[in-house]
């Protein structure tokens, strides 16, 4: 039995505005999760839409593919390919869970929330012959989880191999998150158990990790018992994280002790009304400003994530964000046009509103703007978004944000990270044409392990993880 494994390419990927190095970063972990349950003897292959060619002249038994709302169109067309050639199509992610019955016309079988306990369930009935057409998640658990078909994920291709998810979902409820649509109707926020997390960690080569989890200090006991766990494995690792997290007594301390060198924060936005509308509560009433001199002060980089066209938001949301955001020395920021995705609460709300301007999946990329904003006219929104990427990463704001740093090397490194991620595009494409990405690997662990080097070095003795589970400190969660 063969099963073929798609990520397809999100429709950006043909179009001018296309990053390839976004996409060139991590590699399709949850296909490559789904893959360590396939029975003993069955043969299975993973591609990536956004790195590589498919091979579209193959005749898999089954096929799996990821969809999320800017690679439907995409995705549907390689479902209908294969379901013409005498594939069993499989498809699941985001948007399938989001709009069912959309996929449902593209697959034999559809897959509504996280597959753990779908996908076994799945091959189960394959095997007797009485596949459903449906599955939907309600159980959730991942003790006891396969290890991840690695060996699949062809490293080369990608910045960042040893990424790594040891939790799903998260605690919060954000209007304009997927995450509530996706794990409705079950469990929305639970984790590996710590040996099981220590041991995925154990088994990833080099040096470098970036935990992809939502929110990886979602639970602080489970968070605070990780990192006691990694103390003496000599990483250095990237993750995200809420402002709340941060501000929590000793607990990014902690993360920076073993490691953690960067951050994404959804900051989100500078306005307390705009979070409430939202319901962000997480954030309400945090000092961003604190939140940022307490990651500086730990050794950690900052990932500023903002959100423009909450209904609060005003022509000149952009420059005042910008500008705070340089005024605090971030180093990288994220921005986004609000986008109401199908599913979520901010959706149900535009639509009943009336303001949604179009359904055209293709454009809810967080890049265009698809409602009709309150403060400004969709224009605006636009033109605003992309004036502040400009801004941002403007030479003149680069050496504005790296002169808050207190010293020469700081200084020296924030301008690294952030020109290097912004100002080096040929170097990025032409690595990639290359197939040589992975070969900058070692430089962003340099800058990484040296952002933190003036602050307090992890000198534990490596013990077993067991033994080490026994000293943890009981906490409460939040
Ligand atoms: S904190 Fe982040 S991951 Fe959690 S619900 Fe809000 S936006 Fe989603």
């Amino acid at each position: 039995m063969h099963v073929k494994f798609i990520l397809p390419a999100l429709t950006e990927a043909k179009s001018p505005l296309f990053r390839p190095i976004k996409y060139s970063l991590f590699p399709p972990l949850g296909l490559a999760t789904l893959a360590g349950y396939l029975p003993d003897g069955w043969e299975a292959t993973l591609e990536d839409d956004h790195v590589e060619v498919l091979h579209l002249d193959d005749t898999p038994d089954i096929v799996a593919i990821e969809v999320y709302i800017t690679s439907a169109r995409r995705a549907y067309a390689l479902a209908d390919h294969y379901r013409a050639r005498g594939a069993f199509v499989c498809l699941g992610g985001l948007h399938v869970t989001s709009l069912p019955d959309e996929a449902a016309a593209h697959a034999d079988a559809i897959f509504l929330g996280p597959g753990e306990d779908i996908w076994p369930q799945f091959l189960k009935d394959f095997q007797a012959g009485q596949p459903q057409p449906r599955y939907a998640s309600v159980s959730r658990t991942l003790e006891g989880m396969p290890p991840i078909r690695r060996d699949l994920i062809k490293r080369h291709l990608y910045l960042v191999p040893n990424s790594i998810v040891v939790s799903r979902g998260c605690p919060h409820h954000c209007d304009f998150c997927y995450k509530d649509a996706f794990f409705a109707g079950g469990k929305h926020f639970y984790t590996q158990a710590v040996d099981e997390a220590l041991a995925e960690i154990e088994r990833l080569p080099g040096k470098h990790l970036y935990f992809l989890d939502d929110h990886l200090f979602g639970n602080v006991r489970f968070a605070n018992a990780l990192f006691e766990g990694m103390r003496g494995m000599g990483r250095v690792w990237q993750a995200a994280g809420t402002v709340q997290a941060i501000l929590r007594p000793g607990l990014i301390e902690k993360a920076a002790e073993v490691g953690l060198r960067s951050l994404f924060v959804g900051f989100e936005t500078l306005s307390q009304e705009n979070l409430a509308e939202q319901h962000k509560g997480q954030n309400l009433g945090r000092d961003y400003n604190a939140a940022i001199k307490k990651l500086r002060d730990c050794g950690v980089m900052a990932n500023g994530s903002f959100v423009f066209g909450m209904d609060g938001d005003g022509p000149d949301v952009f420059e005042r964000t910008v500008d705070w955001a340089v005024s605090q020395g971030i180093e990288t920021a994220t921005f986004h046009i609000l986008t109401p995705y199908p599913g979520t609460a901010l959706y149900k709300r535009m639509k009943a509103e009336g303001r949604l301007l179009h359904s055209d999946w293709d454009r809810y990329d967080t890049r265009h703007t698809v409602f009709q904003p309150h403060g400004m006219t969709p224009e605006q929104l636009e033109y605003g978004y992309w004036r502040a990427y400009r801004e941002f990463y403007s030479w003149r704001k680069l050496f504005a944000g790296a002169s808050v740093k207190e010293n020469l090397p700081d200084r020296l490194r924030h301008l690294a990270y952030a020109g290097g991620w912004k100002k080096f595009e040929p170097l990025w494409d032409t690595l990639i044409r290359l197939k040589r990405v992975t070969g900058m690997l070692p430089a962003l662990e340099q800058v990484l392990t040296s952002f933190g080097a003036r602050h307090k070095a992890d000198l534990s003795p490596r013990m077993p993880p067991k033994q080490r589970l026994q000293h943890l400190p009981l906490v409460s969660e939040d």
